[in-house]
């Protein structure tokens, strides 16, 4: 075992150096239970995960050592449906976060209207540290040793940070000679040739614009001529920084793993993304000012899109922002105390369970049209998509309205109600 993959302790989520996701999620699930009448009755099942497995993933290196990684699946709550949540690949990935983005998915599923629960994965690693070949072995290990929990109608892993389509088509490989028979349903985010959908992978950064949009519109920022940053550039930050600019809005900074960049007369997002797939980040791109990492959250602008990891946006630099409107492209950027800082300076929060929904809502298509093996057009995607995140967007803003609470609030409000009625519903066993 090489000295850069320590074993983890299943503990190691206690890292006393790293806020916390899990207890962020345990606080907005606290702030959530003095709204649901009777049914808080139920709260404590939403701060217990339902199941949590923890693999050892070995694998041969091309040098011929054994590497170990840790790996996770998270399936926080099954009560509406078989679990659905992306699997990441990231050296700082641990159970904690596994089991906080586990959660935002069972809210997220809810808010929308998906049958599905929450659940998510991810594999402690660097791929980019990875040959090729050994991603694949990686990938096709850790689908083995969490073979046993997921399936098409027991939990459907999909695409997200450090993942994308080729990795979903190894895991429905492995998950399918597993099993003995090709099961396209087990996860989503794939190949188109292989069961994937169309429009699947921009769909996130779709539900982005389309929820900016339709916040805009009733806060009266426009999107045209709009000023924007984005904080991330890879599958959520980039497409959404394409749609924003192709809508008339301006984007004035991007920020990723390795470099800021600024330029109030706005980034040729094209050119951008053609630099980042040729040189692996937006380090070098000519068309704009390289600018301190800090100064990305003192840019001013109508719409700030953390479109990166969570835990992004502090109380520090919500004191900052000098932003109208914060889309949340990426699961859990803002911590709780951050999102007080941002309402008492009267900075709107689209939250992430409803901003970034657009990717699993897309892939409950994909889910769909595997089943039925029935595939659908572009335009019917896209017009599907847009029909749900507006209505789910409609409920939340109502509600939020009437109660004169934030947008979080709202559509915590919406998703644990279904969540738990279902829990109600289905009683207890024995
Ligand atoms: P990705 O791996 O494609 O891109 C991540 C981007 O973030 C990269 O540009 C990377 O350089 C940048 N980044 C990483 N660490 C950073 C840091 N410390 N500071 C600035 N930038 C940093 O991942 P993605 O799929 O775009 O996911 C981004 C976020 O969106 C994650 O929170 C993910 O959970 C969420 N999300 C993704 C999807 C999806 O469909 N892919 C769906 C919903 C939510």
């Amino acid at each position: 075992m090489s000295a850069m993959n320590p074993i983890h302790p299943v503990l190691s989520y206690l890292d006393p150096a790293r806020p916390e996701p899990w207890s962020s999620f345990l606080e907005q699930i606290d702030r959530v239970a003095p709204h649901l009448g009777g049914l808080s009755h139920w709260i404590e099942t939403l701060k217990r995960p339902k199941r949590i497995l923890v693999v050892d993933v070995p694998i041969v290196r091309d040098d011929g050592s054994v590497a170990h990684f840790e790996g996770y699946r998270v399936q926080h709550n099954l009560s509406r449906g078989p679990g659905k949540g992306g699997v990441r690949f990231h050296p700082d990935v641990s159970l904690s976060e596994v089991m906080a983005l586990a959660g935002w998915m069972t809210i997220k599923n809810a808010a929308l209207g998906l049958p599905f629960g929450g659940a998510k994965g991810g594999v402690r690693v660097a791929p980019r540290s990875l040959s090729r070949a050994e991603l694949e072995r990686v990938t096709r290990r850790y689908t083995s040793e969490i073979g046993i929990v997921i399936g098409p109608d027991k939990d459907i892993p999909a695409p997200d940070v450090g993942s994308d389509q080729q990795v979903m088509a190894w895991m429905m490989d492995t998950y399918s000679v597993n099993v003995g028979h090709t099961a396209s349903g087990v996860v989503t985010g794939k190949p188109v040739a292989l069961g994937g959908s169309l429009g699947r992978q921009e769909a996130t950064g779709r539900g982005v614009y389309i929820a900016a949009r339709e916040a805009g519109d009733r806060a009266g920022v426009p999107i045209q001529g709009a000023r924007v940053a984005v904080q991330g550039f890879g599958n959520v930050g980039s497409v959404a920084a394409r749609i924003f600019s192709e809508h008339g809005a301006v984007i004035v900074a991007v920020q990723d793993a390795e470099a800021t960049l600024f330029n109030p007369a706005g980034i040729d997002v094209a050119a951008a993304m053609a630099h980042t797939a040729s040189q692996g980040s937006l380090a070098g791109f000519a068309g704009a000012e390289p600018i301190a990492d800090d100064e990305f959250w003192h840019v001013e602008c109508d719409y700030l899109v953390p479109a990166a990891l969570e835990g992004q946006l502090t109380a520090r630099r919500a004191e900052g922002l000098r932003a109208r409107i914060v889309v949340e492209g990426a699961n859990g950027p803002t911590l709780p105390e951050a999102d007080d800082i941002l309402r008492r300076r009267g900075i709107l929060v689209v939250p992430d369970v409803l901003a970034n929904a657009g990717g699993v809502t897309v892939s409950y298509f994909e889910w769909v049209q595997d089943f039925s093996s029935f595939f659908w057009s572009e335009d019917e995607i896209n017009a599907r998509l847009e029909s749900v995140m507006v209505k789910a967007f409609a409920a939340i803003w109502t509600l939020a309205e009437e109660r004169s609470l934030p947008l979080r609030t709202a559509a915590f409000i919406i998703a644990c109600q279904r969540v738990l009625a279902a829990r109600e519903q289905r009683g207890l066993y024995p």
